[in-house]
């Protein structure tokens, strides 16, 4: 053991959150070392050779404030205020994510991680790539890795599994007493493609919109990219009809695009090669309990692995880190033993928002895939939204809280949504609110006196319980 080992924090994973992680804990005094199975990217420039890139949202960028490391990472991202969807026929309707022009921003989800793994580097933070885990003693609190040139072992003061839904770190705590674990797969699973930039470098979309061509039983969304591309991911049932097994060839591929996603087609010059190289990838949420064994925790993927379908994956690991960082500042001590302290408060606040967001994952690719397509939803969104500016007290959109209201949890996020959801329907329904609209649909969202005298006599003391 190095001598000062027993004072430092060994992150296994240089993933996103074990990045940001690393960073936040750095700044506030202590010795961070990451071990990363994958060799280091620096070279190349890249990681990976797809383009994938991630919503990121006000968690995330409060998670980043609380590393310091915001401004580098606004530069990369592009603002996208809301959400367009494409019908069959090739028509196209904007719907604004936020109440008063809110963005959530798009990230190359590798150019975000090398920046992360640049600022570690640039405060000093030893990233040992090419350290594969495999095989953690909690008791002892030594990780043991596969190197390129052998065995190595470290001892640290405390150890981080950031090393993502198949966490190696986590594979001990699921050999002891009492440790809850969950892995679900969806049945459908992802695969990406690209639209390029045109000839100029221009978008051959609409670059201040996530895109969504919404098939009821799966779907295309796509994200722009800082160089006018954009990256698309097809979700789609496995074993459905249509599904990814009976469309494993480029012809079949074709057909079905031709059919569900003309306009998007029509802006793949190489769709065929995209569809013949790039995988088709699984989905997962894996849930578990606790995420603190005596001196090791999980954070992130490695605790808690969603579906993407409310963009929130690396927004809540970020959130993880935040919420761990500001307790440490509370407490003051800064040491690896009041970390260690703190671990079990933290995780015990993080679970039950782990739990709430992995559902609101779920239940939002029913909506992406299938409700934003109908009118009967863009309605309910109209009123929900002239509803919450008319009572912001009372009504707060579910993607409102989640994505834009950063400070509030997920649980009570959830918690708020379902109480309002009971409100909204009777709100629907109502008979004022619908001869409103029936006379006007698009006038809809600027009813605000009709939804207030309407929401006065509906307005239920659940909502402003707390
Ligand atoms: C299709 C898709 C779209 C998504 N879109 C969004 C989005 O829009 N917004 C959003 O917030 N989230 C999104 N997510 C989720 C997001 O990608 C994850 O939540 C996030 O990457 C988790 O970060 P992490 O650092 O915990 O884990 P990872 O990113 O998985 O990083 C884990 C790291 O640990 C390393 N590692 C693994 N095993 C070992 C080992 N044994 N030893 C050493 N190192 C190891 C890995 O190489 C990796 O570098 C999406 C996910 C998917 C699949």
């Amino acid at each position: 053991m190095n001598s000062n080992e027993a004072e430092s924090v060994a992150i296994v994973g240089a993933g996103l959150v074990g990045s940001l992680l690393a960073l936040g804990l750095k700044r506030r005094g202590y010795a961070v070392a990451i071990y990363e199975r994958r060799p280091d990217p620096r070279a190349k420039g890249v990681i990976g050779g797809r383009s994938i890139n991630l919503a990121l949202s006000d968690r995330g960028l409060l998670g980043l404030a609380a590393a310091g490391v915001t401004d580098a990472v606004e530069r990369v991202a592009v603002p996208m205020p809301g959400r367009r969807m494409h019908a069959k026929d090739g028509t196209t309707v904007f719907m604004p994510y936020g109440l008063a022009g809110e963005a959530i921003r798009s990230v190359s989800r590798g150019g975000l991680n090398l920046k992360l793994m640049e600022l570690c580097a640039e405060v000093g933070i030893p990233l040992h790539f090419d350290h594969a885990c495999d095989d953690v003693d909690l008791a002892s609190t030594t990780l043991r890795f596969t190197t390129p040139t052998g065995k190595v072992t470290v001892q640290p003061g405390a150890i981080a599994g950031a090393d993502g839904a198949f966490s190696a770190v986590r594979r001990p705590f699921m050999r002891l007493d009492r440790f809850d674990y969950s892995q679900d797969y969806l049945p459908h699973g992802y695969k990406e493609l690209t639209i390029p930039a045109g000839t100029d470098g221009a978008s051959l979309l609409d670059r201040q919109a996530l895109h969504i061509w919404p098939r009821s039983a799966f779907m295309l969304i796509a994200l722009p990219n800082l160089d006018g591309s954009f990256t698309c991911t097809l979700f789609l049932g496995f074993d459905s009809e249509p599904g990814f097994a009976g469309l494993d060839d480029v012809t079949s591929g074709r057909a079905f695009f031709a059919e569900h996603f003309g306009d998007a087609l029509a802006l793949m010059p190489d769709f065929d090669e995209q569809w013949a190289q790039n995988p088709v990838a699984s989905l997962v949420t894996v849930r578990c309990s606790p995420w603190v064994r005596q001196r090791t925790f999980l954070i992130g993927d490695a605790s808690h692995a969603i579906v993407p379908f409310f963009g929130q994956g690396m927004n809540a690991g970020f959130e993880d880190c935040r919420v761990l960082f500001d307790a440490l500042d509370a407490d003051g001590r800064h040491t690896v033993d009041a970390l260690v302290d703190l671990l079990p408060a933290w995780s015990q606040a993080r679970k039950p928002d782990a739990d709430a967001i992995a559902t609101l994952a779920l239940e939002n690719f029913v909506e992406m895939r299938d409700k934003v397509g109908s009118p009967a939803f863009r309605f309910r969104k109209a009123v929900e939204a002239a509803f919450a500016r008319a009572c912001p007290d009372d009504i707060t959109p579910a993607y409102t809280m989640v994505t834009f209201r950063p400070r509030l949890g997920y649980a009570e996020a959830l918690r708020r949504s379902r109480a309002q959801d009971v409100v909204l329907d009777e709100l629907c329904a109502h008979h004022r609110v619908k001869a409103f609209v029936e006379g006007d649909a698009d006038a809809a969202a600027d009813a605000d006196a009709a939804f207030q005298a309407a929401a006065a006599s509906l307005r239920p003391a659940a909502l402003t319980s707390t």
